[in-house]
């Protein structure tokens, strides 16, 4: 299993219309599968610190399988502003 990030986001599922949380993957900051809520700061290491800097940053991302009716998620954009998730 790669190692990524996760962003929590409540969403509905545009197969089966559910609620549910979406948990939206991402790569960016220290990757050690952190679990994000909308606003939290982002976790950096010594490597990539000088990217915490840039103001705003537009991330791809891609939600996992919906756990009502498994089908894939899609592809999301996350947006990173003064260092926070949202
Ligand atoms: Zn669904």
């Amino acid at each position: 299993m790669g190692l990524y990030s996760i962003l929590n986001v409540e969403g509905t599922c545009y197969n089966c219309n559910k609620n549910s949380v979406l948990k939206i993957q991402f790569k960016y900051g220290k990757l050690r599968n952190y679990v994000y809520q909308l606003n939290d700061e982002i976790i950096w290491d010594k490597k990539n610190k000088e990217m915490r800097m840039l103001e705003l940053v537009v991330l791809d991302g891609i939600a996992e399988a919906c756990k009502y009716c498994n089908e894939d998620g899609l592809p999301y954009f996350c947006k990173k502003r003064s260092n926070k998730i949202n």
